[in-house]
């Protein structure tokens, strides 16, 4: 039996006179998640999205690679049939026969958008109901809380056979919102917040400060396959992976030790904004979360936002430790980021950082030192290499 990837619209159904360009957006990235999955035809109907293989599709993995898709709210798999009572009945019997196998209570539960369809829903469910007990005699109706819902479509062009919605993605189009650049790191934070802010709309690339041979090989490669665990959200990813040694020496050598990570941070924003204003993004993200660490207090993130022109984003910021490694469990960027490798910003730290630095004090620290030479010579041995979907 044929079968179809049904996405129901969340946030985009409510989209006024712009609904059809996030409606386009949404299938212009599925077409790009599900192209290695078969041929697919998209279309759009009254805030659903229909995905029609045609010919041969891994339907697994096109379930899995649209469910990660933001744009809709819920998805389902479900079995083509045509508009004829007798055949859906004939056909649930046959596409749910594992579930009604294994259920020993069930109901069915028909929607019928086109109104034309001869039976109103209760009868077209008594009717499957029916015939469904005939094929399967084990199973009792039970309509208030069955094992097993077989849920029937009646729409435009065919009915539809499945056993229910499961969440999908949520958020709207990856595109949608602009572009973003992501600090990213190896730790658990920055990657939850790209996704975060994918899931707002918003396209992202990374740039990861790296300082050889303080921070190793395989810590870069680690930061790599973070990026690329995060395609499933975001779609390809530009990553921008910044010589950092330098300029940290520098820091170590010419400023105060209780300023040397706060000034780290607002070189790496410098960086990082640079890199991407130059690359037509509008925004910086990054995994910060208020009261987390020493870099992460109030007055840092003062000091911090001084250092930047554009927007930058926190997604994080209001979350626990518990609540965000729950989110990097959830896309799988978890059993990466606790491997232990070094990381640039555990190179050279203090052991007294200044936890409510005074930016005037700040300002007087980085001006003692050219340090946006460095910036720039930093900007300019930027490595950029595309990571593709994973
Ligand atoms: P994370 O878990 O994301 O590493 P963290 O709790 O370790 O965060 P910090 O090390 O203070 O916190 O970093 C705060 C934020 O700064 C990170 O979330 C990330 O966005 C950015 N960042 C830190 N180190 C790097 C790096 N080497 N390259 C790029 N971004 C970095
Ligand atoms: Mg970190």
């Amino acid at each position: 039996m044929n079968e179809i990837i049904l996405l129901k619209e969340g946030e985009i159904a409510l989209k006024g006179l712009n609904k059809r360009n996030f409606e386009e957006a949404f299938i212009r990235n599925l077409r790009h998640r599900m192209k290695d999955c078969g041929e697919f035809e998209y279309r759009r109907d009254q805030s659903m999205i229909y995905c029609t293989p045609v010919g041969d599709a891994d339907m697994d993995a096109a379930v899995l690679a649209a469910s990660r898709t933001f744009g809709a709210a819920a998805i389902c798999r479900a079995g083509i049939t045509e508009k004829d009572v007798y055949k859906i009945a004939e056909d649930v019997c046959v596409y749910c026969a594992k579930e009604l196998d294994r259920a020993r209570t069930f109901k069915v539960a028909c929607k019928r958008s086109d109104k034309h369809f001869p039976y109103k829903s209760p009868e077209l469910s008594a009717e499957v109901g029916g015939r469904v007990l005939e094929k399967f005699p084990h199973l009792i109706v039970d309509l208030k809380e069955p094992d097993l819902t077989v849920h029937i479509e009646i729409r435009d062009i065919n009915a539809y056979i499945h056993t229910g919605n499961r969440p999908a993605a949520g958020g709207i189009p990856v595109g949608t919102s602009g572009r973003g650049m992501l600090l990213l790191s190896g730790g658990i934070d920055s990657p939850v917040a790209g996704y975060m802010m994918a899931k707002r709309g918003v396209d992202i690339s990374c740039i990861h400060f790296a300082a050889p041979p303080y921070t190793s090989d395989r810590a870069r490669l680690k930061v790599e396959r973070l990026c690329e665990r995060l395609t499933p959200y975001t779609g390809d990813n530009a990553f921008y992976c910044v010589p950092f040694t330098k300029l940290q020496e520098a820091l170590r050598d010419h400023c105060p030790e209780e300023y040397f990570t706060i000034i780290m941070r607002r070189m790496m924003i410098k960086i990082a904004q640079k890199i991407a204003k130059k690359n037509g993004m509008q925004c910086l993200i990054t995994g910060e979360s208020v009261g987390q660490v020493a870099s992460q207090t109030m007055g840092a993130i003062v000091c911090t936002d001084a250092a930047c022109e554009m927007p930058m984003f926190r997604p994080c910021i209001g979350m626990d430790k518990t609540e965000i490694i729950e989110v990097s469990r959830r896309i799988d960027t978890f059993d990466i980021s606790i491997e232990p490798y070094e990381d640039c910003c555990t190179v050279f730290t203090p052991k007294h950082p200044k936890t409510r630095p005074e930016l005037s004090a700040v300002l007087e620290a980085e001006a003692a030192y050219d340090f946006d030479t460095l910036v720039d010579e930093a900007v300019e041995g930027t490595e950029v290499k595309v990571i593709k979907r994973e």
